[in-house]
């Protein structure tokens, strides 16, 4: 294969990488040039499938565009934080923490929502969560004052806490926040525990099946063990 085709090749098969080709495109309207900067801002997309996705808004009805972009800015202006567990939410306090069926002893500590959506699909938790809204991160300046830990804390100083389990990706920031938590933690007289590490979670939440990840959270461990290894 000449080194032309090759790079046609790489070119359509890898086509979401930021190839100069599409990096350099030649838009007939700033209109369009900026809607397409726009869209290509969003995690995963490049700009050739902002572009697609542009022109396939543009092939809508007035209504669809407009329902579309409704629903985006009534999403921004109106969702809310749970007041106690920090999930997204409808109201100031989310259905989980408001439900009576919960068992309220114990808090399930997460990177973020999507964690919330996967632990629940797997119906193996009755516990109420703790949603950090990120990770600590010192390479992207990311610190414990960055995140809900402060909260945490006060759940468990205040509430009827009895156990709180550690389900977060075994990353380097994982680690680092467990580590960080646990010191925190370990003076208050409750059960401290981690879910089985190596499971997905967060962006690769999806690569999780809810029966690992459900029998992760039935077999946790205390998170001391874990140290000695
Ligand atoms: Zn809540």
């Amino acid at each position: 294969m000449g080194s032309e085709r090759l790079e046609t090749f790489i070119c359509f098969v890898v086509n979401e990488i930021d190839i100069p080709y599409f990096r350099n495109m030649n838009f007939s309207s700033k209109l369009l040039e900026s809607a397409v900067e726009e869209f290509s801002k969003l995690p995963g997309v490049g700009k050739k499938t902002a572009l697609r996705l542009v022109l396939h808004l543009l092939k809508s009805s007035s209504t669809e565009v407009h329902n579309f972009s409704n629903s985006i800015t009534t999403l921004k202006d109106n969702i809310k934080y749970c007041q106690k567990c920090h999930n997204i939410s409808d109201e100031g306090i989310c259905e989980i923490c408001n439900s009576t069926k919960r068992d309220v002893s114990t808090i399930c500590v997460v990177e973020d929502t999507r964690d919330v959506m996967a632990i629940e699909n797997t119906h193996q938790y009755q516990g109420l969560y703790h949603v950090l809204n990120g990770l600590i991160s010192p390479m992207d300046g990311v610190g414990p004052a960055d995140l809900t830990i402060e909260s945490l804390l006060e759940r468990v100083r205040t509430g009827e806490v009895q156990e709180v389990i550690f389900a977060l990706s075994a990353t380097m920031e994982g680690d680092t926040t467990i580590f960080y938590l646990h010191k925190k933690l370990k003076d208050f007289n409750i059960k401290i525990s981690t879910i089985a590490r190596g499971i997905a979670f967060g962006g690769e939440i999806e690569y999780a099946d809810e029966i690992t990840l459900g029998r992760s959270i039935a077999t946790r461990i205390p998170y001391e063990n874990t140290l000695m290894k």
